[in-house]
């Protein structure tokens, strides 16, 4: 038995679903403990491709159950619209592999209005939000003013409550953005059609997840987003409206105390960004728009174009400690195959000053980075399956990223398929030794 996290350790969109839909052969839960459909999974297996919005990526296998733990933003319309799509390209979603918690709250119809609409008010300053209504969503799940998916058990109590939170929300819309209020009706029509065919799958997942430990059960939990879109610790106000980082699973999953063995924090070999939000490392013109397209990098729910640039090393090695990884997963090695150099940022400058420490949001904008070059390799890499299929040139990079993370590379992706990747098994233990030899070493010079 051993429970892992995969997390994202940059901005997002670093290839977590892949990592997972690889890593799910070996647990037999696998939970999504925050977020919503905001963002977006791209699973590449033999079935097809496939973006996943809310439904945990372990969906593609047999005999995994999936959760949706309490920490997610529970949204009907999107969640019923992705099991349709889901069955019909003959992927099996029934109570037996999706349980979705009782105590996930409902995000309604009007938490997408209201993002858009204040998105809109804010004009030039906007956020860059997805426009899936995720931060009115949480910011009602703090004032409660939305409703737990196990009320739909409970129809008076259920639409007693719709009534007072639409008074409250009709107020929102009509009085501070002159918006159009719902009706009653139009809610429960609404309630009817998207809440309660989930029913079935509505149950206490955090007692499952508590049974699952003590069955001696491996429990996967896959995180949306990355470190630095994290609530607490990313780049205020560019963040979601969530934790994004590891330490959150005990509380989105309601099982506190439980125990994560591994936390794979999944890294591009380069980076990238969606949505709003200082990006030190940012490309623009030519070579922005050919690392673009050599990476296919396109939002997987807007299809936005991502922002691009280099690795970047002061934002790694936080999201690195951020989420409390104890390995890294690399991805889209692949893509750097084109260059003939490659640019890494090995630190910022912020006011005259060299610095390897990643700064407070607000000084963001003021820093600019400092690049080094690293060789490239210049061939295609994307049919090697083992540390030594790799060219040096390849190698020196990973083991360049290693260095720089303060982290072992455990993954090496470099393609999106399920089998594109290498698998280092005895890196983290050599990674220790390397380390312990090390502080020997330098023990010795004293
Ligand atoms: P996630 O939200 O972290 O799962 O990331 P996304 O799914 O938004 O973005 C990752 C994209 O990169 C997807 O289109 C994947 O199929 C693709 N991908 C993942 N790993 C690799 C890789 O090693 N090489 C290439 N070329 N594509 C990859």
């Amino acid at each position: 038995m051993s429970n892992r996290a995969v997390v994202g350790i940059n901005w997002g969109d670093e290839g977590k679903g892949r990592m997972v839909d690889l890593l799910t052969d070996s647990y037999d839960v696998v939970v999504r403990y925050q977020g919503g459909g905001n963002a977006g999974h791209t699973v590449v297996n033999d079935r097809g491709r496939f973006a996943l919005h809310l439904l945990p990526s372990g969906i593609f296998r047999d005999g995994v159950m999936n959760v949706l733990a309490n920490g997610v933003a529970l949204d009907p319309e999107n969640l019923c619209a992705e099991i349709r799509d889901l069955r019909s390209r003959g992927v099996r979603v029934s109570p037996d592999n999706l349980s979705i918690s009782s105590r996930a709250s409902l995000l309604f119809p009007w938490h997408r209005d209201l993002d858009g609409l204040e998105e809109t008010r804010l004009g030039d300053g906007k956020y860059g939000s997805t426009k899936q209504g995720i931060a009115p969503f949480y910011a009602d799940r703090s004032r409660k003013k939305t409703l737990l998916a196990g009320e739909l058990f409970y129809p008076e109590e259920f639409t007693e409550r719709l009534r007072q939170i639409l008074e409250y929300e009709n107020l929102v819309l009509e009085k501070e953005y002159g918006a159009r209020p719902y009706q009653e009706e139009e809610i429960l029509r609404w309630v009817e059609e998207y809440c309660v065919p989930l029913k079935p799958f509505i149950r206490d997942t955090a007692k499952l997840l508590r049974d699952a430990q003590s069955e001696g059960k491996s429990i996967l939990f896959e995180a949306q987003l990355g470190a630095l879109r994290d609530m607490d610790g990313g780049i205020w106000p560019f963040t979601t409206s969530s934790n994004t980082t590891s330490a959150y699973v005990p509380v989105g999953t309601g099982v506190p105390g439980i125990a994560l063995d591994d936390v794979t924090g999944v890294v591009k070999a380069y980076s990238t960004c969606v949505g709003e939000g200082p990006f030190v490392c940012e490309w623009t013109g030519g070579k922005a728009d050919r690392l673009r397209e050599e990476g296919g990098e396109y939002g997987a729910k807007t299809g936005r174009p991502r922002r691009v640039g280099p690795f970047d090393c002061v934002a790694t090695r936080y999201g690195v400690a951020m989420q409390s990884a104890t390995e890294i997963a690399l991805t889209k090695l692949d893509v750097l195959s084109y260059m003939d150099r490659i640019p890494v940022c090995t630190a910022y400058v912020l006011n005259g000053e060299r610095t390897e420490d990643f700064p407070f949001p607000a000084a963001l904008d003021g820093a600019l980075p400092v690049i080094e070059y690293l060789e490239g390799w210049k061939e295609d890499i994307s049919s090697a399956r083992t540390w030594d299929d790799l060219p040096e040139a390849a190698k020196r990079y990973v083991d360049f990223i290693e260095n720089a993370a303060g982290c072992p590379v455990t993954y090496v992706s470099v393609g999106p398929e399920r089998d594109s990747i290498i698998v280092r098994e005895n890196r983290r233990k050599e990674w220790a030794e390397e380390r312990r030899a090390a502080a020997a070493g330098e023990a010795d010079d004293d």
